[in-house]
């Protein structure tokens, strides 16, 4: 260990308990995403607090701050603001929870920058470390995902996809992300290094139109949508068995609208669904069946059948760890994984739309205990969920940056984009409008 790496490791233990408690605060108050306003402000004040200029307001609640003198390498280090949907869970505000641990990040994020703009420590940088509290990883309904639009014209439902979008990260050569564990939740990693791949999908709005009739006195007079509905979801259904393991196909939808009143026959039905895969080819390809699935069962019942879909996430490849990442791990912890090679994560992110236009890193972080999404998901270590991925992600940005930003310089070579910034932003509007 070298004296930068033992000083980004005394900053972060100095300040532990103020980390501490800011982990509770946001953990506590949780917000849907594109509505993190108390989060965005936490977290502005607190980069503030480490000298730093933030931009606000980016893509509703987003903000970032640059430490650097803008040359040599510029590397985003991605902290989530949003909390998910999950009434349930004991530590719900209105509704929302951080049952994926995305509070965790941004105190990952912020304990980071605490490091980084240690000025002995980012006299050692030869580039620049951007700080980004990212709006809106979790997917929502189209009900949200319209209001957003019609008052923040926000036309992604991912965050790091609206930055994109929007050219916030224009200027952006790399990116560090985290994550709480995603795979082998309770294998006892505090760390575990890489990716694994994940699917990506679209949304997919399915609104059946039939015609309203009383439903005891005249059903003959009426057009069912709920039953063609039902026979559109029997069909996909029926479509399953020709999805192959090996493309991590997810369909999985719910009625959002199921009729309008118990004694009428159901005039109009929505259903949402996101359409999973680990290819944008084989996504399609589902897309197209799940479409004759409703489209037949609309037919049958003599309905009419809109189907919108809506831009997603982009699949992530698998991303294995590099030794530089493994030597830093075991720095701070004995407990250290690589992520399981060949294993598919059938869940989606945000970040693999990342993946497409620059180099990730990524690392996820133990110290919580239940599922993902979950009631039951909760912290049993705060060091492993909260100070420990704080040190590894500023370790990192350091190991990358220090010496003519070397190793940020070979990354940024071996990499080869899928589609540069501009071709996203064409592929937004083509998808989002
Ligand atoms: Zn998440």
């Amino acid at each position: 260990m070298d004296n930068i790496e033992k000083r980004i490791i005394d900053v972060i233990d100095e300040h532990a308990s103020e980390l501490q408690a800011l982990a509770e605060d946001i953990f506590l108050h949780a917000e849907q995403g594109y509505h993190e306003y108390r989060t965005a402000e936490l977290a502005a004040k607190f980069l503030e607090k480490c000298g730093l200029k933030p931009e606000t307001g980016l893509a509703v609640t987003g903000l970032r701050a640059s430490l650097g003198n803008g040359r040599g390498p510029n590397i985003a280090l991605i902290g989530e603001l949003d909390a998910l949907a999950c009434p349930g869970h004991p530590a719900a505000n209105k509704g929302y929870a951080h049952a994926c641990g995305h509070y965790a990040q941004m105190v990952c994020m912020l304990g980071a920058a605490l490091a980084l703009t240690d000025p002995e420590v980012a006299a050692a940088l030869d580039g620049t470390a951007t700080f980004y509290a990212v709006p809106a990883e979790e997917f929502q309904d189209a009900s949200v995902r319209e209001e957003v639009r019609r008052e923040h014209d926000v036309h992604c439902a991912g965050g790091k996809c609206e930055l994109l979008r929007r050219g916030l990260m224009d200027d952006i050569d790399m990116a560090i992300t985290t994550h709480s564990l995603m795979v082998d939740r309770e294998g006892g990693a505090d760390l575990m290094l890489g990716n694994s791949a994940c699917t990506g999908f679209i949304g997919k709005t399915v609104t059946i139109r039939g015609k309203a009739a009383h439903a005891a006195a005249a059903p003959h007079e009426g057009k069912n949508a709920l039953n063609a509905a039902c026979l559109g979801m029997s069909a996909l259904g029926m479509i399953r068995e020709t999805f192959r393991e090996k493309d991590c196909v997810r369909v999985h939808p719910y009625i959002r609208n199921g009729g309008q009143a118990i004694n009428v026959v159901p005039s109009e039905v929505v259903v949402d669904m996101m359409v999973r895969a680990n290819s944008q080819q084989v996504i399609e390809e589902v897309s197209e069946k799940v479409d004759r699935c409703f489209q037949g069962g609309a037919y049958a019942i003599g309905c009419t059948c809109e189907i919108e879909n809506a831009q997603g996430y982009m699949p992530c490849p698998e991303i294995l760890p590099t030794a530089m990442m493994e030597e830093a791990a075991r720095m701070l912890t004995e407990k250290v994984k690589s992520i399981p090679a060949g294993v598919c994560n059938t869940a989606s992110t945000d970040v693999g739309d990342l993946c497409a236009i620059m180099p990730v890193m990524n690392f996820t972080f133990g110290g919580s205990s239940g599922a993902l999404h979950s009631v039951d998901y909760k912290v049993t270590d705060p060091v492993a969920a909260h100070i420990t991925p704080a040190k590894l992600m500023a370790i990192l940005t350091y190991l990358l940056l220090k010496d003519g930003a070397a190793e940020a310089g070979k990354t940024i070579a071996a990499y080869r984009p899928a589609m540069t910034k501009e071709e996203y932003k064409a592929y937004c509007e083509r998808m989002s409008g």
